[in-house]
């Protein structure tokens, strides 16, 4: 999937360009990654050998702001997949409209081999290597996949021994004590909880009658999860990278995490203080789960899980993308003629970068704000983002996707028009 995920997006990005009704420049701009820098890490291992990991880092568009996006380690990181999501991220900034271009960077690693010290040094050794190519103002990571506010503390670390400054505002998701926002660790999966709560109304759903299945239980997968658990929605299956648990009961989410933070699986259990039970449930495959007859379908692992191959088997009525690019944009026509709802990633998943923006400011201004001030401000941008697609789609009939598209183009198209574009520059 991952050598031609970067081909799927540029397509993605023409087709709905074509019905945008913006100049060309803006199409031709997105079409092209600013500066990718790939880097060659070598990392003390355990043993006392050396390794050397690759990293990548994707300033895709600066026309808005500095570039923003997380770093992933993931073993089938490549430069096609960063670039991908460097895309992505350009699109999501300008949706909800933050003062940010995209980008995104990924090591490719199975971190789940390595000890904590080890993922330390290759941390610090992915700053070192960037270190000219990132900063507060030309381009701020932030976490992804496997990627985690401990992680974010020590890339500041590094970046500010190199520099001698203090510079906060380089990376975003850090740990609170180091200048990390409120609100920014459930932030991913909040913002796709707004999503589904304007859906909600749209709709006019009862909560304790909606299905929804969960791929994925990482710290998008599980906030979605908790949040619409505790307004009674029935999160009747759930799934990690190993496998996964379905039972038409629905079931308790913190329970499961809980259990997942001591075992590191998934089991379907109930806890009541601190006694646990097993409930029952069908074991099921993460293809299963793609499959199944929900209300509501949230792919929040990793790209590329909805494809031409399965496409014709999913019987969910929504999907909502918490993870980046799990449906491919090959088969954006047949989900559209199937009649589900999707609200895209660059919509869905917004929260998180939202956040992030808040963090950047914080930092910025050496000032910082209580929880339910981040809440109020998160829900403030989600909701108006939300609604200008919805309104998109219905006036010019498209598909949510197309809309969220639209609006960010639309937006490009004016900053590049201040700029001048051809008409201007051949009147
Ligand atoms: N990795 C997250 C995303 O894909 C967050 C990016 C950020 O906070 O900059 O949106």
């Amino acid at each position: 999937m991952s050598d031609h995920i970067f081909k799927d997006a540029i397509e993605r990005v023409k087709r709905i360009g074509s019905q945008a009704d913006v100049s060309l420049d803006v199409i031709n701009s997105l079409m092209h990654p600013h500066a990718t820098l790939t880097a060659s890490l070598p990392v003390r291992m355990d043993d006392g050998s050396t390794q050397y990991f690759t990293g990548y880092r994707c300033r895709y568009n600066n026309l808005l702001g500095p570039s923003k996006g997380g770093i992933r380690y993931h073993p089938d990181v490549n430069r096609q997949e960063v670039e991908a999501l460097a895309l992505w991220m350009t699109i999501k900034c300008a949706i909800v409209g933050l003062p940010y271009g995209g980008g995104k960077g990924g090591i490719t690693v199975d971190a789940k081999k390595l000890s904590a010290m080890e993922i330390e040094r290759l941390s610090r050794a992915y700053v070192r290597a960037m270190a000219d190519f990132i900063g507060p103002d030309t381009d701020i990571p932030a976490p992804d996949v496997y990627t985690n506010a401990r992680i974010m503390g020590w890339m500041m670390d590094e970046y500010e021994t190199i520099k001698r400054v203090k510079a906060p505002g380089v990376i975003t998701g850090k740990p609170i004590s180091l200048g990390g926002s409120l609100g920014r660790d459930d932030a991913t999966g909040r913002g796709a909880y707004l999503c589904i709560k304007q859906l909600e109304s749209k709709n006019k759903w009862q909560p304790h009658n909606i299905t929804v299945a969960v791929q994925g239980f990482g710290n998008g997968g599980y906030h979605v999860a908790r949040l619409l658990h505790d307004d009674g929605y029935k999160i009747v299956a759930i799934s990690d990278s190993q496998g996964g648990i379905y039972s038409d009961n629905g079931f308790d989410v913190d329970s499961i995490y809980k259990g997942k933070q001591e075992t590191n699986r998934i089991t379907a259990l109930y806890c009541k203080h601190s006694v646990c039970e097993l409930v029952d449930h069908d074991v099921i495959t993460n293809e299963q789960l793609l499959e199944l007859d929900v209300d509501i379908l949230i792919p929040a692992a990793l790209d590329g899980v909805i494809t031409t191959k399965n496409v014709k088997n999913i019987k969910a009525k929504n999907i909502v993308e918490v993870a980046n690019g799990p449906i491919i944009g090959e088969v954006d026509h047949i989900i559209a003629q199937k009649g589900i709802t999707v609200i895209p990633d660059v919509l869905a998943n917004a929260g998180g970068v939202t956040v992030s923006y808040f963090e950047w400011v914080q930092n910025k201004n050496g000032y910082y704000w209580s929880l339910p001030e981040v809440h109020n401000k998160l829900a403030t941008i989600m909701n108006q983002a939300f609604s200008e697609i919805w309104d998109i789609s219905i006036n010019e009939k498209v598909s949510m996707r197309d809309a969220a598209y639209i609006l960010a183009m639309r937006r490009f198209d004016k900053a590049v028009s201040a700029h001048g574009t051809q008409q201007y520059f051949s009147n």
